[in-house]
């Protein structure tokens, strides 16, 4: 039908009166056809009657039409001038929590275009609100990311958001660490150090593609998540540059929808340069917190440590021990086979003193040849018997260096925080200072404890 206004319905307005006018006209000659007398049809009256009778049939008919179908226009309007003035608040404000697709939802109650319509609207209110909730779970996650260089709370932080805005329930992330996969942060997942052995975790990781498991009903799976029957599984590898740094593994209860796919390739990139910067700070800081010559921590460092480590215990009620080491005539070394060799001897010596302590123990390069050793838990008669340990060891040690092989010994000043009311960190360091000082005076090679 041509368009006569740029109304909808006054077209329809003139078209129905139109009919209708043309109907009432064309009647009397119409009913002349099916054998009426032409003087009783062919006259003003009648014709008159017809007319109006045909026009009113037409604005009837236009009524309806109006009753009918401009309602139902008028409230997708309405919806739609709801949702984009909600849209528009809530881009200003950066508020969406008032935002429910639910209340801008229109009536579908008819099987026609209008019908589609309302659909079509309704699918579009949908589709906008995904969009804007993507959006914001990819700005919350890119902002926990950016913002954070601990490698843990990186992780941590990063699985509690991919899981909260994917609705997932079981997740980890697990981070290579000298060529291993560790786990860095799970939730809802049983055994999850053994997903590092898993072929499809170390195929994702391999060839550095996302991998998708499908979990049908009938298939066993082995007891690796706990809560749930997952339908899917997901392994996404990170990676900075090629190089795999990073594997997140999550598991849902049905299918991973597109949207939450876009948002782990999105993650993904963004997890990867997070990762890599958390990674770079890490390494800055232990080289900067490491000695060049020894590999233990240096002074400063150390002394950070130590004061950590003394607060910890106050704090816990748990003992502290420190040890002081001095090497006896270190001086006659470099004197007599070089400032190199003298080097050498110390990194050598540091090894072996490392063999001697626990895991939890801190060495330290205090300063030149003189080592510090701090013994978490250790009370004075366990730090006795370590210093004591390392001082055999050091006797015992041939020291090679070319052809030459060295015998050194060193004295040891031992103190802890136990018996006595030590009240700073500084004040156990001067005890083993002051132990230390006895040894030497002492004859040297041997351990001299403050308590003694
Ligand atoms: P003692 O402790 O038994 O009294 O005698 P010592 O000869 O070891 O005396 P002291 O501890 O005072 O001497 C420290 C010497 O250690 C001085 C210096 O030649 C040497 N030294 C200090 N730092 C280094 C280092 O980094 N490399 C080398 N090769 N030597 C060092
Ligand atoms: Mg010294
Ligand atoms: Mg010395």
């Amino acid at each position: 039908m041509p368009r006569l206004t740029r109304k909808l319905f006054v077209d329809l307005s003139i078209w129905m009166a139109g009919l209708g006018f043309l109907t009432g006209a064309s009647f009397p000659f119409f009913i002349l056809g099916l054998g009426f007398e032409a003087e009783q049809v062919l006259n003003l009256p009648f014709w008159m009657a017809t007319l109006t009778a045909g026009l009113l049939v037409g604005i009837l008919n236009y009524v309806l039409a109006l009753r009918v179908v401009r309602p139902r226009l008028r409230l997708l309007a309405m919806h739609m001038h709801v949702v984009e003035s909600t849209i528009r608040n809530a881009t200003y404000s950066g508020d969406w929590s008032s935002c429910d697709p639910e209340k801008c939802r229109v009536p579908v109650d008819s099987d026609d275009e209008i019908g589609d319509s309302a659909r079509a609207f309704n699918d579009l209110v949908v589709a906008l609100f995904r969009a804007q909730e993507l959006e914001a779970a990819i700005g919350d996650i890119s902002k926990a990311l950016s913002s954070q260089l601990d490698l843990d709370v990186l992780a941590k932080q990063a699985l509690e958001l991919l899981l909260r805005h994917t609705s997932t329930p079981a997740g980890v992330i697990m981070i290579e660490q000298s060529g291993e996969l560790q786990v860095a942060a799970q939730h809802g997942v049983a055994q999850a150090e053994q997903l590092a052995d898993s072929d499809h975790v170390r195929r994702a990781m391999r060839i550095d593609k996302t991998q998708r498991v499908e979990c049908p009903e009938d298939v066993k799976i082995e007891a690796v998540l706990t809560h749930f029957r997952p339908q899917e599984i997901i392994v996404v590898p990170v990676s900075f540059k090629k190089t795999p740094l990073a594997v997140v593994i999550l598991a849902h209860s049905q299918r991973f929808s597109p949207e939450i796919l876009w948002l782990l390739k999105l993650f993904r990139q963004g997890f990867g340069l997070a990762l890599n910067n958390a990674l770079a700070h890490a390494n800055l800081q232990q080289i900067a917190a490491l000695d060049a010559l020894t590999g233990m921590y240096n002074r400063r460092f150390g002394m950070t440590r130590l004061h950590e480590e003394f607060n910890r215990s106050q704090r816990s009620q748990t003992p502290l021990g420190l040890i002081m080491m001095d090497l006896d005539y270190f001086k006659s070394i470099n004197d007599n086979y070089g400032h190199l060799v003298g080097d050498r001897v110390l990194s050598q010596i540091g090894q072996a003193a490392r063999q001697v302590l626990r895991e939890e123990d801190l060495m330290v390069r205090y300063g030149g040849e003189e080592f510090l050793f701090i013994l978490p838990a250790a009370s004075p008669a366990d730090a006795y018997k370590i210093a004591e340990r390392i001082r055999q060891s050091v006797e015992k040690m041939d020291i090679k260096d070319g052809d030459v092989c060295l015998h050194l010994t060193a004295s040891f000043g031992v103190s802890a925080c136990s018996d006595e009311p030590i009240k700073e960190a500084e004040q156990l360091l001067q005890h083993a200072d002051e132990a230390l000082y006895r040894a030497k005076q002492q004859g040297r090679n041997q351990v001299a404890s403050y308590l003694e």
